[in-house]
């Protein structure tokens, strides 16, 4: 009989791997699981709150993977038993698999952020999963008046795409700037330090002056807890109660993760980055935001590659084959006002229990013609275009 590989979650991991997989060998019978008809992209959402692009722009379905001879379920998963190799659907029903792969994303670590949850992010948004979110957050910058305070509570580490806060921030810049000038920008940061942080401060001074204020780790930017009725951030430092609060809270494997078993103390999941393999559960496969990468990161571009390189070492391990050691590539586009952008590339392998980023990456130039962040700026769109295509097109 055919293997059976059964994918948890349609997002930019778990559908580029179950699409791999099929390509790669179609007799395998490949069963995909995400509860949403249409997926919603968090890449270039910061331009949907700045209202620079509609959400459509953002939506995706599964058509094309369907007529590939991916199954296609439309539903949750609730539960997994690894010793049977089954998963439960939200329906009830029970699916077996020989090699599972989980791309299930994160979900918010609301314990570590006094004040906050679902409730609370309907009058606080997070809008760090797209969709009514990142329109929520859009309708209250439009709202605002002019001379408001607009903040950005900003995670440490490890979180979903590290320099997306701080391009949301100049977005956000860009949109005040346009429509309410005498408002401001106030980002609280529970880091000191950044990705890309001289780049983006020098186009902050450069477009938009003293607009965007940053107070960081070391100035008591953490912030510690929230109150949702008075929408107030509490800090290290002290209180603030902003006109729009953009709460990105503490994050963590989806819940699923840890269901499954394959999440460790950290709320990640411990891999073996030669075949994704969970450290704690066997025939279980961990890609994308997940998993415990160690220097790759968080991204849609490095999650992408992790599902190819995934559904390759799954092909190897059924036809009994040592699969081979990746090496991955990802790059990571910032755009901080419509035709500026800046970017950063690296290259990834597995070095010990994680990855390690190895020689021949780039970032862009702190000095550099305005022609060139034009030119980036055009990258990221078609960057866009190109991994969207490849996932679901
Ligand atoms: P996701 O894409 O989140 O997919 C997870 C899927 O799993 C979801 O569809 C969910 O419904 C499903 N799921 C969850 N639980 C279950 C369950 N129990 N059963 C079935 N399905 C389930 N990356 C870039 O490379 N470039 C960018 O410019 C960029 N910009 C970003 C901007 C913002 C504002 C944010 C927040 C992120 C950005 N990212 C960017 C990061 C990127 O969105 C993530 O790294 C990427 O989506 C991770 O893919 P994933 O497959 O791990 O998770």
């Amino acid at each position: 009989s055919t293997a059976r590989v059964v994918v948890v979650g349609g997002g930019f991991g778990g559908a580029a791997c179950a699409r791999a997989l099929k390509r790669a060998q179609d007799n395998l019978q490949i069963i995909l699981i995400e509860p949403n008809a249409v997926f919603t992209s968090c890449p270039f959402s910061n331009e949907v709150i700045a209202g620079l692009r509609e959400i459509e722009a953002q939506q995706f379905g599964y058509d094309k993977l369907a007529a590939e001879g991916v199954t296609v379920i439309g539903q949750a998963v609730t539960a997994i038993d690894p010793a049977r190799r089954s998963v439960m659907t939200s329906d009830g029903v029970a699916l077996p698999y020989d090699r599972l792969v989980l791309s299930p994303g994160i979900d918010f670590h609301f314990e570590a952020l006094p004040g906050y949850d679902d409730a609370a992010s309907e009058k606080m948004p997070h809008a760090w999963k797209a969709g009514a979110q990142t329109l929520l957050l859009r309708r209250q910058l439009e709202a605002m008046e002019d001379g408001g305070t607009v903040a950005i509570a900003v995670p440490a580490n490890p979180s979903r795409c590290p320099p997306a806060p701080y391009e949301r921030a100049s977005l956000i810049a860009h949109y005040l700037k346009t429509r309410k000038p005498r408002s401001k920008v106030l980002v609280l940061d529970a880091k000191d330090s950044f990705s890309q942080q001289r780049l983006f401060e020098k186009a902050w001074k450069e477009l938009y002056g003293d607009m965007i204020e940053r107070i960081a780790l070391s100035q008591g930017g953490r912030v510690t807890s929230v109150d949702a009725a008075t929408k107030t951030i509490v800090t290290e430092f002290g209180n603030y109660t902003p006109d729009v609060a953009n709460v990105i809270p503490p994050q963590r494997a989806s819940r699923i993760a840890e269901i499954a078993g394959v999440t460790d103390a950290t709320g990640w999941c411990p891999i073996d980055p030669v075949t994704f393999e969970s450290k704690l559960v066997k025939n279980m496969h961990v890609i994308g935001d997940a998993c415990l990468g160690g220097g790759i990161p968080k991204s849609a571009s490095a999650t992408s590659a992790q599902g190819k390189a995934c559904a390759a070492a799954i092909v190897a391990l059924l036809a009994g084959r040592a699969p081979e050691a990746p090496r991955l590539t990802g790059v990571c586009y910032n755009t901080v006002a419509p035709g500026y952008g800046f970017s950063l590339a690296g290259n990834y392998q597995p070095r010990g229990e994680i990855f390690a980023e190895v020689e021949g990456g780039a970032t862009s130039p702190v000095d550099a013609p305005r022609e060139l962040r034009a030119r980036e700026a055009a990258d990221a769109e078609r960057w866009f275009q190109t991994i969207t295509a490849d996932t679901f097109g």
